[in-house]
């Protein structure tokens, strides 16, 4: 499936192509820290798939608790997370931020990852009053 995204100040803009079945939300702390928020979702695409077509992206390079390196890259100017994927001299997929995509409504994850970290009040979050907009 041929995805487009884009940052929140629109500098950087990009294109990809990700199948919809690997799709996953991830609930690992550093996934909770780097996106500000309970948990993030990704959806994989090879590096070679990924078009970068406007801006730059930055790479923060982290040590995953396998040791691995870990490239996150982000929009230098609003820091915008793009993706996750092989650091330095390491290969693999990445794993773009589903939340940047203009398709990420028809990209629903298939599972969820580091569980043993998951905020223990998502399991609620049904529960929660809904209001649409921003309340007054
Ligand atoms: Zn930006
Ligand atoms: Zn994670």
């Amino acid at each position: 499936m041929q995805v487009d995204g884009a940052c929140l100040c629109g500098a950087v803009s990009f294109r990809a192509e990700v199948e919809p079945g690997r799709v996953f939300v991830c609930h690992c702390t550093d996934c909770q820290t780097h996106s500000g928020t309970a948990f993030r979702t990704t959806a994989l695409t090879d590096r070679d798939a990924f078009e970068l077509l406007s801006g730059e992206i930055r790479e923060y390079v982290k040590t995953a608790e396998s040791g691995a390196s870990r490239a996150l890259g982000f929009c230098p100017a609003c820091g915008t997370a793009l993706y996750g994927g092989p650091g330095p001299g390491t290969r693999g997929p990445l794993s773009l931020r589903t939340g940047a995509l203009r398709q990420r409504d028809a990209l629903p994850p298939v599972a969820q990852v580091w569980c043993r970290s998951a905020q223990a009040w998502l399991e609620r979050l049904d529960k929660l009053p809904r209001i649409e907009r921003q309340p007054g």
